[in-house]
């Protein structure tokens, strides 16, 4: 089963930037895939056509076989998203942050207080839940974005960069947390510069440059290669 599947994608952004040239990959039920390649490669365009946060200019992308053209709901409850940028409110807590986003997903709130309960735990936070988040470290928002995009248990958890300033006992741990999550059976993608970070966590990895697939394989592969 293909949790995603992108056909002939491009995105030009305004008339003559070509972001994505036609790529085509897939990332099938489980997998945990590093989309890997330079700044300005395409991969945060990429995910953000895949969220639906950027349009595309042509091309197919279907989550779990909905077309985010045709069933964009079905589509986008499957996925959550991290973000790069920090833009939840500085002035809530975490608390109310997760639980917010659960209203728009619909989960109840008796569920959400409990899911929120078991990931901010999870991700070491509680402690800080009635803190307004802008006096949270770095790491602490980083972990706050994920115990987010997981309130409504989506089948693929989508990450862009992000350990991307965090120093290194956070990043092992949030790469534990990473791990535990996919064992347990959700898919996930995140984008990284760094080769390691994608040889720690992941199975399978496409390289992107210049807004072409250069490798689509798995990571033992690519390394073996090197
Ligand atoms: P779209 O085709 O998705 O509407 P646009 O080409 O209109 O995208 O650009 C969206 C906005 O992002 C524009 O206001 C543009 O100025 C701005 N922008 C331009 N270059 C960059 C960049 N490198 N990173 C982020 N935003 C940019
Ligand atoms: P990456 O995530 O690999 O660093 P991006 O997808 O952010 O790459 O960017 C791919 C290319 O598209 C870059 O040349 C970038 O400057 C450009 N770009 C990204 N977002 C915008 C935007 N909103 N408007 C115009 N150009 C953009």
């Amino acid at each position: 089963e293909k949790a995603i599947e992108i056909n002939n994608l491009k995105k030009v952004y305004g008339k003559s930037l070509h972001a994505l040239k036609g790529i085509s990959f897939s990332v099938e039920k489980g997998d945990f895939i590093a989309l890997l390649g330079p700044n300005g490669a395409g991969k945060s365009t990429t995910i953000g056509i895949i969220c639906s946060l950027v349009n595309k200019t042509s091309g197919e992308v279907k989550v779990f076989d909905h077309s985010i053209d045709s069933e964009l709901e079905a589509a986008k409850r499957c996925l959550g998203l991290v973000p790069q940028e920090f833009n939840f409110s500085q002035f809530e807590t975490p608390l109310q942050i997760v639980v917010n986003q659960a209203g728009y997903y619909g989960v109840p709130r008796k569920i959400a207080l409990q899911r929120a309960e078991k990931y901010l735990k999870q991700l070491d936070l509680w402690d800080k839940k009635d803190t307004p988040s802008r006096t949270l470290s770095g790491g602490m928002k980083r972990r706050l974005m994920i115990a987010r995009a997981l309130i409504h248990e989506p089948k693929v958890l989508i990450l862009d960069e992000p350990t991307a300033g965090v120093d290194i006992e956070i990043r092992r741990s949030m790469w534990e947390f990473l791990t535990e999550l996919n064992e347990q059976g959700t898919t996930i993608v995140l984008t990284t510069h760094y080769l390691e970070e994608a040889e720690q966590l992941c199975r399978n990895v496409a390289i992107i440059n210049h807004g072409e697939i250069i490798e689509n394989t798995s990571i033992k592969d690519l390394i073996s290669r090197l």
